[in-house]
């Protein structure tokens, strides 16, 4: 017996005597407890999963309660397929599964095919979605479990087994499978009524922030602020890497670039260093408001946690909201930083997130900010400042960039 199982995925397997076919069972997680919008959500969710697909050897996407089946034409892209899939918001976990007549023997037949070797323990769950079969799914784990058990010579374990072998029986066949690769959860993107801006500073944050919206549903529109020319491309540049990874969620996304370096100056001349990070801010969530209602947007998302830094104190977060009306969400507020460093490393955002960077917060960057604001006195602070002008003249520099996933032509 080897340490590790080898998952065998013959391209053109034979059941008693016919040939099998290769499906994915795609299970849902809280999509299952929807109740009268139940039908959209999935509907969808498998639009979703077929675009995630483009380009890939699948055809045939079936709906049924609580699960979907994804016919596979050629199981040699099933590497390309499940990491395709495991990104997909509304997706529990899915399996790869041969597809036999409902027929134990074939059941038996299907097993060998799909664990060629012996683990060292194992169990059977059955579920019978299709109630014609004649035996219950207690009565298919028993056959099932006492046929391995013989024929192998592995251990049964309820509780702990090292493979599981599922077997579930709908109108289609029996579907079988030996392995459960994870999804993301959550709700598929699209689900959510209304969309948000989300501010993208090309940190370790504001991606992290942008996912956690687009894993419940929502669809984002990315804005990112850079001082370019005064300073180097190089935030831009990261956030253009960042949101080609976030358009595997969305499929097309827009990156809203707005030059904000003559805004900075003019607010270096007319306020107190120490009040400069909260008047950037304050711009940002302005500008970014004027775009949100530009696009139909509900709210700002920010990758702003509670005391991370100066800026994120409570009343400083308090006081630069209150230049705008429209609310602004911090899905990250109440996480340490190495818990939303751990989500960007699961995400695949944080190499780019930490490469070297010239953003513009720290273009004339004060030596000390202000923990402590009020919304009166940053109101008193910007009484010098034409805030629509500044407005005016940054949202006359946005370029938006499209970017599409996947890129297939
Ligand atoms: P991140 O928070 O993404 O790691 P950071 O630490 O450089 O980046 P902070 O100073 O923590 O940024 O900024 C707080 C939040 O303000 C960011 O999460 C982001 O939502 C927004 N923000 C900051 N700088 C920019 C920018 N240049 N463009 C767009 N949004 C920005
Ligand atoms: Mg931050």
């Amino acid at each position: 017996m080897s340490d590790t199982l080898t998952i065998s995925h013959p391209q053109k397997p034979v059941v008693l005597g016919r040939t099998a076919r290769w499906h994915i069972v795609v299970r849902f997680g809280e999509i299952a407890l929807k109740k009268g919008n139940k039908r959209w959500f999935m509907q969808k969710l498998r639009s979703n999963v077929e675009r995630t697909l483009t380009g890939l050897p699948v055809s045939d996407v079936t709906i049924r309660p609580n699960r979907c089946f994804v016919q596979v034409d050629d199981v040699s892209a099933w590497p390309e397929i499940s990491e395709r899939l495991a990104n997909v918001p509304g997706v529990i976990h899915f399996s790869l599964a041969l597809v036999v007549p409902p027929d134990i023997e074939a059941i038996k037949e299907a097993y060998a095919i799909l664990a060629p070797e012996t683990p060292e323990s194992f169990r059977v769950r059955a579920r019978r979605g299709d109630k014609r079969f004649p035996l219950r799914s207690p009565e298919i784990e028993d056959v099932v479990g006492q046929w391995i058990k013989d024929r192998t010579g592995a251990r049964v374990d309820l509780s702990n087994a090292e493979l599981t072998f599922g077997v579930d029986i709908q109108k289609e066949g029996a579907f079988t499978f030996v392995e459960q690769i994870d999804g993301p959860g959550g709700l598929p993107v699209g689900t959510a009524e209304g969309k948000v801006v989300v501010l993208l500073s090309g940190g370790i944050d504001s991606p992290v922030a942008a996912y956690r919206l687009l894993k419940r549903g929502c669809k984002v529109e990315l804005v990112h602020f850079t001082s370019y020319p005064l300073v180097d491309r190089s935030s831009w540049d990261k956030c253009r890497t960042l949101t080609q990874m976030l358009a595997k969620y969305q499929y097309e996304v827009n990156l809203h670039i707005v030059p904000l370096g003559e805004v900075q100056q003019r607010i270096v001349v007319a306020v107190p260093a120490r009040y400069r990070i909260l008047m950037y801010r304050r711009m940002m969530l302005r500008i970014g408001e004027r775009i949100a209602v530009k696009h139909r947007c509900q709210a700002i998302v920010t990758g702003e946690a509670l005391g991370q830094v100066g800026s994120q104190t409570l009343t400083n977060l308090v006081s630069i909201e209150s230049a705008i009306d429209t609310p602004v969400l911090r899905p990250l507020i109440g996480l340490d930083k190495h818990e939303i460093i751990d989500e960007a490393k699961r995400l695949g955002t944080y190499e780019t997130s930490i490469e070297p960077d010239m953003d513009c917060c720290q273009y004339l960057m004060p030596p000390k900010v202000a923990t402590s604001s009020s919304p009166v006195e940053l109101a008193k602070v910007e009484s010098d400042l034409d805030i629509e002008e500044l407005v005016a003249m940054a949202l006359d520099g946005v370029s938006v960039e499209e970017f599409r996933w996947p890129d297939v032509k």
